[in-house]
């Protein structure tokens, strides 16, 4: 209770300063004696390139403004309150994307900021949307569209020849069957060099042998779930039935056997909004979204566990 006391004060506060800067920023510009200044006024400036100025700050009365003081606000609630549809679900706000968003916008993941709204702004305009820097219903739709292609687009099953089977090693569940530990070998070969990336990183302190494998008690990175068949993938669906059509798809990228469900922490594959907000905060999870582009992996931004190899 004490908490929410508190951040609702900071909101309030934040807000009342917000709208006595704005109202201010907005009479002065409307006096005429302002008016010779124009071209230097940074209000002006910033209807014109809102992104140069998000570092350069007027000030008013000693107070820094940002051109996206107001977005940031706005921003700092919606993170947690937009409501939006996903998977035919009702979705609370955005913050369990905070790190994908950062990574796509180019900008430290700080969603209450004028420069993240700023960076929002840049994406919007490149995008042909309405360049307010709030990553609103519209904006999030947009982002959420951009990350849905550029996933893998063919989800022609593999056939056996494109299939190796990996050693028990590699798996979360090391008791898992032959048949449920096949990859697409190039997929197998970028994991493995992702893999060897992550060992080498001494901030992931991931256990292994000096050859370089994961050891049994380690979990993080695993493998939990690689190439299905659509036999198998039926049959997943008839043990679940009430698992949602984001969760086992009737065209599922697993069919290419270039999917794969890692470990990064929690109860691996639950969607559950507090599952994933565990998820989000692991270190394995982090470097997946700053590192996983560069071996030729792409997220599935609902399921922090699911990646898919796009090269
Ligand atoms: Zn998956």
């Amino acid at each position: 209770m004490k908490v929410k006391a508190h951040s609702a004060a900071t909101i309030v506060v934040f807000t009342c300063l917000v709208a006595i800067v704005s109202f201010e920023a907005r009479t002065g510009r409307s006096q005429s004696q302002n008016s010779k200044n124009d071209s230097q006024n940074p209000k002006t400036e910033s209807l014109v390139k809102p992104t140069v100025l998000a570092t350069d700050r007027a000030t008013t009365k000693g107070v820094a403004v940002s051109p996206f003081a107001e977005a940031a606000t706005q921003n700092f609630a919606l993170r947690n309150e937009l409501t939006w549809t996903f998977g035919s679900k009702q979705q609370h706000g955005w913050y369990l994307y905070d790190l994908l968003i950062g990574q796509t916008l180019k900008v430290p993941p700080a969603a209450a900021t004028p420069d993240f709204a700023s960076a929002v702004s840049t994406w919007q305009k490149q995008k042909g949307l309405s360049p307010n820097g709030v990553l609103d219903e519209n904006s999030w739709m947009a982002l959420v569209a951009q990350w849905q292609a550029d996933r893998l687009k063919d989800k022609t099953p593999a056939t056996p020849d494109q299939l190796l089977t990996a050693p028990p090693s590699d798996f979360f569940d090391p008791e898992r069957l032959p048949g449920l530990r096949q990859v697409e070998k190039t997929t197998y070969t970028a994991y493995k060099a992702m893999l060897a990336a992550a060992i080498a990183d001494p901030t992931l302190k991931l256990a292994h042998t000096p050859k370089g494998e994961l050891v049994p008690t380690e979990k993080y990175f695993k493998i939990i779930s690689s190439f299905r068949s659509p036999e198998y993938q039926v049959q997943l669906r008839r043990q679940s039935p009430g698992a949602g059509s984001a969760g086992l798809a009737t065209h599922s990228p697993h069919f290419t056997g270039r999917a794969l469900d890692l470990y990064v922490g929690g109860d691996p594959v639950d969607t559950k909004d507090a599952n994933r907000a565990i998820q989000v905060k692991t270190p394995v999870y982090q470097w997946l979204v700053r590192n996983a582009a560069r071996f030729g992996f792409r997220p599935y931004f609902y399921e922090p566990w699911h990646w898919e190899y796009v090269k």
